[in-house]
């Protein structure tokens, strides 16, 4: 049974690394009931979660989760001796605390961009996380911790990425880095060849109808000599200079 709830694990965190772009170490958010929980079936969180998703783990949690867990009294005294381990997070609730599962789903936003494990035992909490795609859900059951399978919004985002409907921003990455090192991005170098090409067609017959209108009209030809007497006086000075150069040579010539 311990090979199997291991092995499914292992499948689920692959599932979203690879889809959603998780990494080490693993952010877990966890509030006062996940706490509470593990106290109640002596489960060690530090040492078994890591163990569990095999991978390394940062645990976490909001001022919010702490705040309600005072408030809760003194049958939460052990989850919160707990749970005021765990590094705090900030979360837009700063200075009016709202409660617990409201505070942790408002860390998830849209499309959770922290890559955050969810571990709670909160049953509004899990329902409104698995409305967001990539959300990860931890949860304790019958003395053990439990990974959710994807949740159905997970599996639709994925399938809708497949699809092409959708290209996740760890794809794209991961497909440019791709692209870069098998030196393939032909299709930008072709892209811009045709482009190219067009460009240089276009403005050719253009250019010649400018020219020709400039000549017929003679609106512009002041600038034009200005250029030229410009560059006139550049070689005159460059010729004088050689002159000059030369000018050693030039007294003995004159002198026989
Ligand atoms: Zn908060």
């Amino acid at each position: 049974m311990k090979i199997k709830r291991q092995k499914q694990a292992k499948k689920t965190t692959s599932f979203y690394k690879y889809n959603f772009g998780f990494r080490e170490p693993y952010q877990i958010l966890i509030d006062g009931t996940f706490c509470q929980a593990a106290l109640k079936n002596k489960i060690q969180i530090k040492e078994q979660m890591p163990k569990y998703l095999m991978g390394e783990i940062q645990l976490c949690t909001t001022s919010c989760a702490l705040k309600e867990l005072e408030t809760l009294g003194n049958d939460l005294y052990g989850a919160k001796i707990i749970l005021q381990r765990f590094q705090v997070r900030r979360c837009p609730h700063f200075k009016v605390p709202v409660s617990a599962s409201a505070c942790l789903l408002s860390m998830l936003g849209d499309n959770n961009p922290h890559h955050y494990y969810v571990a709670t035992q909160d049953f509004s909490v899990t329902q409104g996380l698995k409305k967001i795609p990539g959300v990860p859900l931890l949860y304790i059951i019958l003395n053990t911790i439990v990974l959710d399978k994807p949740s159905q919004a997970s599996l639709d985002h994925v399938q809708a990425v497949q699809l092409g409907e959708l290209v996740s921003p760890a794809q794209q990455q991961s497909i440019r880095t791709l692209k870069e090192e098998q030196g393939i991005a032909p299709k930008d170098g072709v892209r811009r060849g045709r482009k190219r090409k067009r460009k240089q067609s276009n403005p050719n017959p253009l250019s010649c109808l400018k020219k020709k209108k400039k000549k017929q009209g003679v609106p512009t030809p002041p600038l034009k000599k200005t250029e030229d007497e410009g560059k006139k006086k550049r070689s005159r000075r460059t010729k004088q200079k050689t002159e000059g150069g030369d000018g050693m040579d030039a007294p003995i010539a004159a002198n026989t």
